[in-house]
């Protein structure tokens, strides 16, 4: 479900495993097949931005502090609507530090970070992607998306969409946002915007 960050197509990357830790990947490196890039795994992340492309940085990212306190995992599976297990869902910026009480309410479901808070570390249910520029997934991959306050700019929004399937749902944890085109409100109040992927 990976992709390059590079604006090729979408490839698989092929992943050259040094230290693991059970089955997660402490260090190692990814391989771009098409461009031949080469992204390291250092601490359990995958880092796709070792020094390249412009940042896709939001405005507000130093602003999280005063923020208004994010969701409880109880209200965020709710409003994900999630039923059954199986699948990933992408937790954007702090969001990651949701997947611990989400796993805890939904079973059978993987967490996906991207460009999660130092103190959020990968975990069996959690896998920790870093990068300044794209959500390095393919498109259509996540039941559901969480993404952080402080990660809300058209852009990672538009990236947000592009990973989600058609029909499950977006999370933002702050109601002033511009929802990108291709998504449909659903409920919007407490600090939280929910909508649908048409
Ligand atoms: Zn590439």
């Amino acid at each position: 479900m990976l992709r390059c960050p590079e604006t090729h197509e979408e490839a698989f990357l092929v992943m050259s495993t040094g230290e693991m830790v059970g089955r997660m990947v402490r260090s190692g490196i990814l391989g771009c097949p098409v461009c031949r890039r080469e992204f390291p795994i250092m601490k359990g992340v995958v880092q796709f931005s070792a020094g390249e492309g412009a940042p896709l940085r939001d405005k507000n990212t130093q602003s999280l502090r005063g923020a208004p306190s994010p969701a409880d995992a109880q209200t965020l599976q709710a409003l994900l609507d999630l039923s059954g297990p199986g699948g990933y869902v992408v937790l954007v910026g702090s969001a990651a530090r949701h997947a611990v009480g989400l796993a805890g309410l939904m079973g059978g479901i993987h967490f996906v970070g991207i460009n999660a808070p130092p103190e959020v570390g990968e975990l069996p249910v959690l896998s920790l992607l870093a990068c300044e520029t794209m959500i390095p997934l393919r498109g259509a991959v996540a039941r559901g998306v969480v993404v952080g306050p402080e990660r809300t700019s058209t852009a990672w929004l538009g990236e947000a969409l592009r990973v989600l399937l058609r029909g499950r749902r977006l999370v933002i944890e702050d109601e002033r946002v511009t929802a990108p085109a291709g998504l449909k409100q659903l409920a919007m109040g407490e600090g939280m915007w929910v909508g649908e992927k048409q």
